[in-house]
Order: C-alpha cells, then structure tokens, then sequence
C-alpha cells in the first residue's frame, strides 16, 4: 500500500511516497498528474511533514458513533448529521492547535479521513469506494462551548488550526474495520473501531455526493467515538489508526 506525503525540504514543498525511513519525490500533484516517483530521496528525519492533501472542503460527520451520541445527549441520527470545516483550519502533522480566547472549552475527536480521489456526483453506494484515494488520521478539533451556545456549529468548528490532517495518504485500506484511538498526553483517551460507524464510508460517500460535488483531495471526517474531552496549553493530542499511523499536535 503506498503512502503519500506532502513536505517541505530545503524550501521547497513537494509531495512524496514513503518508503520506510525514505521519501521519493513525487513530480507535481499527484491528485492530477500521473503519480509516479523518481529523483534523489531525501531522509524522513530531514523533512517537515504538511497536511497531506489540500481540500476545497472538509465535510464532517457528526454523532456518527453510537457511543458518542449517547455521551453528548443527542438522539442518534436517522441519516448522516453533516457540517463543514473551512480549508484554512487544516495544519499538518506537528503544527500547534491555537487555543483561542473566543472559547473556554475546546475539545479533541479523533477521526478516520476519506480523501477524495476523483471528482464524485451523485455516486451510489455500490461505487463509492472507487472515487477515495486514500484514508488518513483527523482531529475535528472543537469549540465545544461556542457549539451549545450558536446552536450550530458553524463557529465552533472552523478556528484556524482546527483540523489536524495527516500524517500521511493510505491507498487500498479497507475503511470498514480499522481500530482507531486518541491519546492525550501519553494517556488513551478514546478507543473505538470503525466497524462501529453509524453510516460508514460507502453510504457516507453516495450521500454527500447526492448534495455536493466532492473534488479530489476534498476530505470527509468521519465523526469521533466516546471520550471527548478539553484540551489545555501544553498538551499534546495524538489520533493513531490502525493501518495508517499517529497524527501528533501540540497545543499552544
Ligand atoms: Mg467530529
């Protein structure tokens, strides 16, 4: 399964696949141009890891874990419960989370993220796994008292910083049983599995698809499990997800 990165080195930012301890550059974007490797390779030591992709969109789920409804209050969904985050709240692997004085509680969720790989409209659920290019890890970082108090989420989700987005791109992972679990501070504090998706990836797909055209590198977080909970300055948040890896952020 290849991996694909995007990264910064001596000034220039490219994207690259990951072979192990190694990164090959990769000509032009891969989302549009064919996606072969070739070049010198540069250390992964020496590279500063970027958000993975660049979406138009990032379209979230939200209460898509049954437990989670269950802890926030909400009755569970009759069909997936949809919210956007604009493009400027996304950062890569080890960008710091800004806090913000605008919130008194802002919150982590550990996500699995669809990245789109071909433009989708009107996809059927048959299908829908033909138009990802890959899967990553997501924290659909929350301003949960600006979320009760708006009465939608529009405020509370799109801060900038506020969508870790990495490490890396997954291609041919089966998204319907992959253990998925967020630590903070070296502590596990939500630990779930995707099989447990309320409305998983396929339907998730074909419905938003059935509303909005998804581009590629358009990315879908999937909605988080139980365990939510405040981040304070000085923590550091880590999503890790079987098959793909840990997205770390420090939070500052
Ligand atoms: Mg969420």
């Amino acid at each position: 399964m290849r991996k694909f990165i995007r990264y910064e080195h001596q000034g220039k930012r490219s994207w690259g696949l990951l072979e192990e301890e190694w990164v090959i550059p990769l000509h032009g974007n891969p989302l549009y141009e064919v996606r072969e490797a070739g070049g010198d390779k540069v250390k992964l030591a020496n590279v500063r890891f970027m958000a993975p992709c660049e979406p138009s969109k990032v379209v979230a789920v939200g209460l898509n874990y049954m437990d989670h409804a269950q802890e926030t209050g909400h009755p569970i969904p009759q069909e997936p419960l949809l919210f956007m985050k604009p493009s400027t709240s996304v950062i890569g692997p080890g960008e710091p989370i800004r806090l913000t004085p605008a919130s008194q509680r802002v919150d982590y969720e550990a996500e699995l993220a669809v990245v789109i790989g071909k433009r989708a409209y009107c996809v059927a659920e048959e299908e829908a796994l033909d138009y990802v290019w890959g899967y990553t890890c997501l924290n659909d970082v929350t301003a949960r008292d600006l979320q009760a108090k708006d009465g939608q989420w529009t405020r509370s989700k799109s801060f900038d910083t506020f969508c870790p987005l990495g490490p890396w791109i997954v291609e041919g992972l089966d998204p319907s049983e992959l253990s998925l679990e967020g630590w903070l501070n070296g502590e596990l504090r939500q630990r779930s599995n995707t099989r447990n998706l309320i409305f998983p990836v396929p339907r998730l797909i074909s419905f938003i698809s059935h509303i909005m055209t998804l581009l590629p590198g358009d990315v879908i977080a999937t909605g988080t499990p139980s365990g939510i909970g405040p981040l304070e300055k000085g923590d550091r948040f880590q999503v890790r997800i079987e098959g793909i890896g840990v997205l770390e952020n420090p939070v500052i």
